[in-house]
């Protein structure tokens, strides 16, 4: 049975990122980096069930999700664009493939960033952020979601770059080799990406070409 929740409160978080606060259902239960199929409580939207993560972590009193907004695919992210607190949501199957294992570099795309949001969060709450680096790819810096925090959270180990414009400080062009091999320490064990299929088949020839042993790649697809 899907649990029903209330939504508490809906904000942008940069120009088409939603936050969404909502009621916590007693009895889930996710890791930093799982995600939930969810579906709105309106006629004709039950059923369309799309995957979102939490980007709050299983102790805290609510569930938040951090949700790129697609207007012109007519979907569940324009529909959510039209919520407001008191509207409800279904939270469906929690999954995912996405855990911390040990230390390493984190590769966002976009929304991609979500899991490492939460696992970036329970490591803060741990006192283990240690030497783990985030490499944050966007087109503009408008697009960075939650940038700040990053910069306060990691200092220079937040590696930001955009396809997009070019900015003193920020990387410029996609994901290489070159910018990965950049950042590799004695520290580096594990790779985790996420983010759109395009960028992540990008990736992940990149990681062949640097010898990367599939075992320590952790990754989801959006
Ligand atoms: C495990 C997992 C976790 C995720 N977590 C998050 C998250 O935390 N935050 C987040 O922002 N996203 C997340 N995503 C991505 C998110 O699920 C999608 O962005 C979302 O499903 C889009 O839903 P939508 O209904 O708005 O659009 P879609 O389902 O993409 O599209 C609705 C319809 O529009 C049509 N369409 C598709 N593409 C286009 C296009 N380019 N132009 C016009 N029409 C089109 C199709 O016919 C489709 O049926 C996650 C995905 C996965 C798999």
């Amino acid at each position: 049975m899907p649990h029903l929740v209330k939504i508490k409160s809906v904000e942008f978080l940069t120009h088409d990122v939603l936050k969404i606060i909502a009621e916590k259902p007693s009895g889930i239960i996710y890791h930093p980096g799982q995600a939930v199929d969810v579906s709105i409580n309106k006629p004709g939207w039950e059923g369309e069930k799309r995957s979102f993560t939490f980007t709050s972590l299983q102790d805290d009193p609510y569930i938040e999700f951090n949700i790129k907004t697609y207007p012109s695919h007519h979907g569940v992210t324009e529909q959510l664009l039209s919520l407001r607190p008191g509207d409800e949501l279904f939270l469906h199957d929690v999954f995912g493939d996405i855990q911390y294992k040990g230390e390493g570099i984190f590769i966002a795309g976009g929304a991609g960033i979500t899991p490492f949001i939460a696992i970036l969060k329970q490591l803060k709450k741990d006192n283990a952020i240690a030497h783990n680096k985030l490499i944050f790819a966007n087109k503009t810096k408008a697009d960075i979601i939650d940038e700040e925090n990053f910069n306060k959270l990691l200092g220079k180990n937040f590696i930001n770059i955009l396809s997009g414009e070019t900015i003193a400080g920020y990387e410029h062009g996609y994901v290489s080799a070159e910018l990965i091999k950049k950042h590799i320490n004695n520290y580096t064990k594990y790779f985790y990406l996420c983010g759109p299929d395009p960028m992540m088949d990008a990736v992940e020839k990149h990681f062949q070409s640097l010898g990367i042993d599939n075992n320590f790649i952790v990754k989801e697809g959006f």
